[in-house]
C-alpha cells in the first residue's frame, strides 16, 4: 500500500476542510448579497410606487389616469422606474397573487423572470388609499440587469477575495503542516541512521514536547549502540589477536558448509586469502576433498572428531585436524575445525623410532663381535696364544667402538640438550687458539697418514662461543678429511670473518683432496647413522654420528654447516657462526 507523508495528509486535510469553509462563506455571502440587492431594489419600487399611490390618495375621488401617467413619466425619466396605474379589478396585466396581496392592503413584491429575453425583472404593487380593496393599485416594475450586474461584479470581487484568502491559508497551512511535521522527519531520519548502522550524527533535539521523549529515547539507543559497537569491535579485535597469534589454524563453517571465519594460520596452511573466503562455499576455497569431508562430519557429529590430513605441495605437510559441532539456540549448525600442522612431529617420531633401529642395531654388530669371539676363547681357542692375542685384540677393537659410540650419543645428547634449553655457555676466545687445539689433536693422525695440515687464521681474530663444542666440531670435520683421504695429500684448514655488508660471522672452512661425496647423498649426510660406505667408515672406526655432532654443535650456536663436493676431486665443509 503506498504511504502518505504526513505533512501531505496534513496538507490535504486542512487544505479541503479550509476549501469548504471558504466556499460555504462564499455561497453564504453570495446569497446574502444577492438578497440585499433585490432588497434595495425592491425598496426604491416600494418608495416609487408609494409616493405615486400617495399622490394619487390625496385626490378624492376616482384615479386620473392622465395625471398619473404624468407623474409615472417624471419618475421614469429620474428612476428608471416603470409605474403603471391598475384600477381595482383590472388584474389582466397582473399577477393575481400580486393584486390580490396589494388588494388586501400590504405592499407585494416578486421576481419576475423573462425567458425569452433572458431579463429579470421586480415588481412591487403599492394599493392607493386606505380603502380595501383599493379603488387602484401602483405596479411599480423596474428591470434587475443592473442590479444583477452590481451583484456579479460584487460577487466576483468576493470570490476573488475568498480564492485569495484561501490561497495565503493553503500556503500558511503548508507552512504550519512542515513545521508540525519537520521534527517528526528529523527523527525519523535519525532512527533511520541508526538502524542504517551510522551512529556518528547526533539526534536532533527537538521542542515539541511529544516528540522530546521520542528524541531523548532515540539519543539513549544511540549511545548503547555506540557502546555496544565498541564493545563488539573490542571484543572482536581480541578475538581476531587471539586467533591471529594462534599456532593452530582455526577455521568455523556453517551448517551450509560456508566459511564463517579462518585465522591467517589455517589460511597458510590451506594457502587462501583469509580476506577474500568468509561467507563462500567451503567447496569453493578449499580444494582438498578429504579436509571438506572432515567438515561434513563435524558439523553432523555430536561428539568432537579428530583425523590426520596430508596436504599435499612443495612439501607434504600432515595436519591433525580436530572437529567441533556448533549449536546455536536457533538449531543453526556448523562447526569449528582446529587444523595443527604435526608434520615435524611425524617427522620426529620417524627419526626417534628410526634412531632407536639405528642405535640398537650399531650397537649389535660390536656386542655379537665381541659375544662370538668370547665364546671361541672360551670353547678352547684360548690355547693357542696367537688365537688368544688376535681375537682379544678384535675385542679390545670392538669394545673401542663401543665405546666411541655411547661417547658419541652421550655427546649428541648433551648438545641437544643445551641446544633446546637455549642455555650454551659462551665466552669471547681467540679463534686461532681452537684451530692450534685442533691441530694439536688431528696433527698426529695426520703425520701418520702423511698428509699435511694447513691451518690458516688472523691472529686477531675473536669470537664468542662455546670453544669446546667449536673445537669438537671441527676435530670431527677435520678427522673425517683425513680418514677419506690419501697419503700425501693435504687438508686446509682455515677461519676467517664474513665479508660486510653481511652478518658478523665466523667462517670456519675445512677443505680436503679425498674421494669427494656423490651429490645423492649430501641432503642426508647430517643425518645421525647416515654414511655413505658403511663398510669404509666402520673400517675407519667411524660411528656415523661425527656430522650429526658438528650439526647440533652448530645449530646450538644459532649458526649453519654445509658441503660442497665434487667425487674425486675434494670436499668442503663450511661452519657459519655468528660472531656474537
Ligand atoms: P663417520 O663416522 O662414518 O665418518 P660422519 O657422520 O662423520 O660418520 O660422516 C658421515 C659420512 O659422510 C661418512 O660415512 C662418509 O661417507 C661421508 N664423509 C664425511 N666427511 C667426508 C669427507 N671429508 N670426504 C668424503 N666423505 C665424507
Amino acid at each position: 500500500m503506498p504511504r502518505t507523508r504526513l505533512v501531505w495528509q496534513l496538507f490535504a486535510g486542512f487544505s479541503v476542510l479550509l476549501t469548504a469553509a471558504i466556499a460555504a462563506a462564499f455561497w453564504v455571502a453570495s446569497v446574502q448579497l444577492a438578497g440585499q440587492a433585490d432588497e434595495s431594489l425592491r425598496q426604491r419600487l416600494a418608495d416609487a410606487a408609494r409616493s405615486l399611490a400617495m399622490l394619487e390618495a390625496d385626490r378624492d375621488g376616482p384615479p386620473d389616469a392622465a395625471a398619473f401617467e404624468n407623474n409615472a413619466q417624471t419618475v421614469r425619466t429620474a428612476t428608471r422606474i416603470d409605474c403603471r396605474l391598475i384600477a381595482s379589478g383590472g388584474t389582466a396585466a397582473v399577477d393575481d397573487t400580486l393584486a390580490e396581496a396589494a388588494a388586501r392592503g400590504g405592499i407585494a413584491s416578486r421576481s419576475r423572470y423573462d425567458g425569452a429575453s433572458g431579463r429579470r425583472s421586480l415588481e412591487v404593487a403599492v394599493p392607493i388609499g386606505t380603502r380595501r380593496p383599493p379603488v387602484a393599485i401602483v405596479l411599480a416594475t423596474a428591470d434587475a440587469a443592473e442590479s444583477d450586474r452590481d451583484l456579479a461584479t460584487w460577487q466576483r470581487r468576493l470570490l476573488a477575495g475568498c480564492l485569495g484568502t484561501a490561497a495565503c491559508a493553503v500556503a500558511a497551512g503548508y507552512v504550519l503542516a512542515r513545521r508540525v511535521t519537520r521534527p517528526i522527519d528529523e527523527l525519523r531520519a535519525a532512527a533511520a541512521r541508526l538502524a542504517g548502522g551510522d551512529t556518528t550524527t547526533a539526534v536532533p533535539a527537538t521542542e515539541v514536547a511529544e516528540l522530546a521523549d521520542l528524541a531523548t529515547a532515540l539519543s539513549r539507543l544511540r549511545t548503547q549502540l555506540v557502546e555496544r559497537g565498541l564493545t563488539i569491535g573490542r571484543q572482536g579485535t581480541q578475538q581476531e589477536a587471539v586467533l591471529g597469534s594462534m599456532i593452530e589454524g582455526v577455521l568455523a563453517v556453517d551448517a551450509r558448509q560456508r566459511l564463517l571465519g579462518i585465522n591467517r594460520a589455517a589460511a597458510d596452511l590451506l594457502d587462501v586469502d583469509p580476506d577474500d573466503c568468509a561467507g563462500r562455499p567451503l567447496i569453493d576455497v578449499i580444494r582438498n576433498p578429504d579436509l571438506r569431508r572432515f567438515a561434513l562430519t563435524a558439523i553432523d557429529c555430536r561428539a568432537p572428531v579428530e583425523d590426520d590430513l596430508v596436504l599435499h605441495g612443495p612439501r607434504d605437510r600432515t595436519i591433525r585436524l580436530r572437529g567441533t559441532a556448533l549449536r546455536d539456540a536457533s538449531g543453526e549448525g556448523g562447526a569449528v575445525i582446529v587444523l595443527n600442522d604435526v608434520t615435524e612431529m611425524k617427522r620426529l617420531e620417524h627419526v626417534r623410532r628410526d634412531f632407536v633401529a639405528n642405535v640398537s642395531h650399531e650397537l649389535k654388530t660390536p656386542i655379537a663381535s665381541i659375544k662370538g669371539f668370547v665364546e671361541t676363547l672360551l670353547d678352547g681357542a684360548m690355547d693357542d696364544p696367537a688365537d688368544t692375542s688376535r681375537f682379544l685384540g678384535i675385542v679390545a677393537r670392538q669394545a673401542d667402538r663401543l665405546a666411541a659410540i655411547v661417547d658419541d650419543l652421550l655427546a649428541l645428547s648433551r648438545i641437544e640438550q643445551s641446544e633446546g634449553a637455549g642455555n650454551l655457555p659462551v665466552e669471547t676466545v681467540p679463534v686461532a687458539s681452537i684451530l692450534t687445539a685442533v691441530t694439536l689433536d688431528c696433527g698426529p693422525r695426520a703425520a701418520d697418514r702423511s698428509i699435511r695440515l694447513e691451518v690458516d687464521c688472523p691472529a686477531n681474530l675473536a669470537a664468542t662461543l662455546n670453544a669446546a663444542l667449536v673445537e669438537q666440531a671441527v676435530i670431527n670435520l677435520v678427522d673425517n678429511a683425513l680418514k677419506y683421504s690419501e697419503s700425501g695429500k693435504t687438508v686446509w684448514l682455515s677461519a676467517a670473518a664474513s665479508e660486510p655488508p653481511g652478518p658478523r660471522e665466523l667462517v670456519l672452512r675445512v677443505r680436503d683432496e679425498g674421494c669427494g661425496i656423490e651429490p645423492i647423498h649430501l641432503p642426508r649426510l647430517f643425518e645421525r647413522f647416515y654414511r655413505v660406505d658403511k663398510a669404509r667408515s666402520r673400517n675407519l672406526g667411524g660411528t656415523g654420528l661425527g656430522l650429526s655432532i658438528v650439526k647440533h654443535i652448530v645449530q646450538a650456536h644459532t649458526g649453519a654447516v654445509s658441503v660442497d663436493s665434487e667425487p674425486g676431486v675434494g670436499t668442503t665443509f663450511t661452519i657459519r657462526l655468528p660472531r656474537g
